[in-house]
Order: C-alpha cells, then sequence, then structure tokens
C-alpha cells in the first residue's frame, strides 16, 4: 500500500534525531541556518544526510526549481530524502493516529526529491537572508496572552495557565523560560494543569517535552538557554541504566518538533507563499 516504506526503511525516527540534536551542540544552529524555511525535523534530516555523504550544507531546492533558479543538478547526483506532511483518508481501525473527527488524519511521506547546493552548478544565488524571530509577534500569532507575573514564589521562573503565560521579570534565562512555557501552552499541557516553574525542572514527560522546545527554539535563534536545556534532556536521558535512545517516545518527539517550528514561524515575518519545494 505505502510507495515510500522502501525510503523511509533507513530515515531515522524523530526521536533518533531529537537525540542527536540534544548530544551535538550546534547542530541545530548549522541546520537553521542552512535550511531555515524547511521544518525543524527536516533541517535535521538534511543536514544528517549531508554529514554522511560529506555535503556542504546549503541551500536546498528540487530538480525544477534549481532549473527555475537557473542552475542544473549535476549528472550522478543522488537527491536528499525530506518528509511531507500529507492528510490520509482513514480507512479501517487505526487507534495510533490521531483522527480530527471528519475521516482524514494527519500523516506523512518520505520523498527523494531534494538536492543541496554543492550537487548544483549554473549561476550565483542570491544571498540567503535569515529571517529575524520577534516574541511580539509570536505570540498574538500563536494567541497566547502574556500575563504579569504575580507568582509570589521567588523560585518561580514562569507559569502558563491555559492559554496564558508569564515570565518572571529577573528569570535567569528568559528566552528559555518563554519558549518552555509557550511549549506548555501548544502542546496541549495547559489543557489539563497549570504549570508554575522553578529554576529546577522537574522529572517528566511534559517537562522534557516542553524543555526540548526550548532547546530547539533557542539553538535555532541563537537565544541565550540552549546548554541549560541540554544539560537537562541529557541527564534525562542517562539516568538510573545510562544512555537510553527510546528514553523519549516518537510521539513526543513528533510533538516537539511539531511545537518548535509553530514558535519559530509564528515569530517571523509573515512568509511570502512559497512551498517547501
Ligand atoms: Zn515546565
Amino acid at each position: 500500500m505505502e510507495r515510500h516504506q522502501n525510503i523511509s526503511a533507513d530515515i531515522p525516527k524523530w526521536s533518533a534525531l531529537l537525540i542527536e540534536a540534544v548530544n551535538k551542540p550546534g547542530l541545530i544552529m548549522k541546520a537553521y541556518s542552512a535550511f531555515h524555511s524547511y521544518s525543524i525535523g527536516n533541517q535535521l534530516l538534511a543536514i544528517v544526510q549531508c554529514q554522511m555523504r560529506g555535503l556542504q550544507p546549503g541551500p536546498i531546492n528540487t530538480f525544477p526549481k534549481w532549473q527555475a533558479l537557473g542552475r542544473h543538478v549535476k549528472r550522478g547526483e543522488r537527491a536528499l530524502t525530506l518528509c511531507m506532511p500529507i492528510t490520509r483518508k482513514r480507512r479501517g481501525e487505526n487507534c495510533e493516529e490521531e483522527s480530527n473527527g471528519e475521516g482524514t488524519f494527519p500523516s506523512f511521506v518520505y520523498k527523494s526529491r531534494w538536492f543541496v547546493l554543492e550537487q548544483t552548478e549554473g549561476q550565483d544565488l542570491p544571498p540567503q537572508v535569515i529571517p529575524d524571530w520577534e516574541d511580539n509577534r509570536a505570540l498574538p500569532a500563536l494567541n497566547v496572552e502574556r500575563i504579569p507575573f504575580d507568582s509570589t514564589d521567588g523560585n518561580c521562573q514562569g507559569f502558563a495557565r491555559k492559554r496564558q503565560i508569564a515570565i518572571n521579570p529577573v528569570a535567569q534565562l528568559p528566552h528559555k523560560t518563554l519558549f518552555h512555557e509557550l511549549a506548555h501552552v501548544i502542546i496541549g499541557h495547559t489543557l489539563e494543569a497549570d504549570f508554575a516553574d522553578t529554576e529546577k525542572t522537574p522529572r517528566s514527560l511534559r517537562e522534557v517535552e516542553a524543555e526540548a522546545v526550548a532547546l530547539l527554539c533557542c539553538e535555532a535563534l541563537e537565544l541565550e538557554g540552549a546548554d541549560y536545556c541540554r544539560g537537562y534532556l541529557q541527564n534525562w536521558l542517562y539516568q538510573g541504566i545510562g544512555f537510553d535512545a527510546s528514553a523519549i517516545p516518537e510521539k513526543s518527539a513528533q510533538k516537539i518538533f511539531r511545537a518548535a517550528d509553530q514558535i519559530i514561524r509564528a515569530g517571523r515575518p509573515r512568509e511570502k507563499l512559497d512551498a517547501e519545494d
């Protein structure tokens, strides 16, 4: 049934890509600066493939898009594989997937269609500009309200309630705390409970999800806090019996990548309608 299963067989799982990003400081930053118009999951997929093949990370496009840009793919070059979201019609019982109640559910397929700059030749490209990110753009776009910090707990760095967040004006890492609290809202944790975060993040899967989103955002946008998040996540991953690659469930990894993407895209200037290919 699935035409692309043969391609996806050797593609790393999202949880494995996330652990790679946790364990390799600088990887997300490099991936974002080369591939910022793609989703974070695809950025990491692309950079891992570039590293395996010894290709310089840089702009990526499909074969026809390179032609439109006045360049052509060199003979014999093998395409990179990225993931594309699709909407599937529900057929039969499949409790694994989340349904939107309309008989369809989001899914994705892997396709090998992209080539990095180094695999092409022709006209020079205009210089790449990385869009800036602003929290004042992100919050309204995400339908999240920033409220005054009213906690009397001196250790509290920030909190999230329903679709409201507050950051302690003297928070140690204000951007990290902002991303962490936004993640609690966007992933849906605040539908279940309020979150008040002290400078010691407790050990729970929800906190891992929020902290991983903060890591991806801080490192991609080069804002202070990535080291702290990395320390927390490594500590969590290596606890007890040592390194546990399956410690972060695949479903959590997907939520983490999706939330980080939403936050990053929401804070950038409105993008021109330009599909990923
Ligand atoms: Zn938290």
